[in-house]
């Protein structure tokens, strides 16, 4: 699984970043996820980051 934090609509609210730092870190006034695989001990944060988020601006694709 992949995440991706649509910078169009990211509004900065940190939430991600807080729920699961492994994956998600602030630059700047927006997140971003770190590339490449979710190692699988933090998927389920992964998600639950994605579905906090309150704009809805994180995807997860399986691949
Ligand atoms: S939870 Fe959503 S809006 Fe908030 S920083 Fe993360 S991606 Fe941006």
């Amino acid at each position: 699984m992949i995440a991706y934090v649509d910078p169009q609509t990211c509004i900065g609210c940190t939430r991600c970043a807080e729920l699961c730092p492994e994956i998600f870190e602030m630059q700047g006034i927006l997140a971003m996820a770190q590339p490449g695989q979710i190692p699988g001990e933090y998927a389920a944060r992964a998600a639950e980051a994605a579905q906090s988020c309150p704009v809805d601006a994180i995807r997860l694709i399986n691949c």
